[in-house]
């Protein structure tokens, strides 16, 4: 499977889930498969994916907030995993697609295909939940039967992009949009 492939699978069960998407192709893969005011297309900020989501996870318990992360921005942030581990809230979903490269920029390997795990990384940070996943028919199944919780979901993919256009919203707009229904109720 390639990351386009589980985005595929993560949007089909996507229902009142709040999701910050990793910056470059991962959001434009999202947005060409379920574009939602929901869906927050972070631009600009390589490896602060995951402390956003933590941030609105925080400020809003009662709201189920997921982050679509990759391998390469996770690793340029380690230090956000053993803060959403300490802060543990109840309501956040940190979903990494590890392939092993930096996507956006033409593919480039990461050290997780070499000698880095994420799985045991996040296990020595605190998580209690970690799944791992490698079959793309897993993924649905394996997300909907979270439950509340602070989970770490490593999901391991080919390479590779899908050829998608750029996303035809300004960032103030996706914040906006955003933050209205976020804020909402
Ligand atoms: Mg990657």
């Amino acid at each position: 499977m390639k990351r386009f492939d589980a985005i595929k699978k993560i949007v089909e069960i996507l229902d009142e889930e709040f999701v910050v998407c990793n910056i470059g192709i991962p959001s434009k893969e999202l947005f060409h498969l379920k574009d939602r005011p929901q869906n927050f297309y972070m631009m600009g900020s390589m490896g602060l994916a995951s402390s956003i989501a933590l941030g609105l996870a925080i400020s809003q318990p009662e709201k189920k907030i997921w982050c679509i992360e990759g391998d390469g921005s996770l690793l340029m942030n380690l230090g956000s995993l053993s803060t959403i581990a300490n802060v543990n809230p109840s309501n956040l979903t940190l979903i990494v697609i590890d392939n092993g490269s930096y996507g956006s920029t033409g593919d480039q390997c990461t050290y997780t295909s070499n000698k880095t795990n994420l799985e045991v990384i996040a296990e020595g940070a605190g998580f209690k939940s970690i799944v791992k996943i490698t079959k793309v028919e897993e993924i649905k199944y394996i997300l909907r039967d979270l439950g509340k919780g602070c989970h770490f979901v490593l999901i391991k993919t080919n390479p590779g992009s899908a050829l998608v256009s750029n996303i035809p919203l300004k960032p103030i707009e996706i914040k906006n949009r955003f933050m209205q229904s976020f804020t909402e109720n």
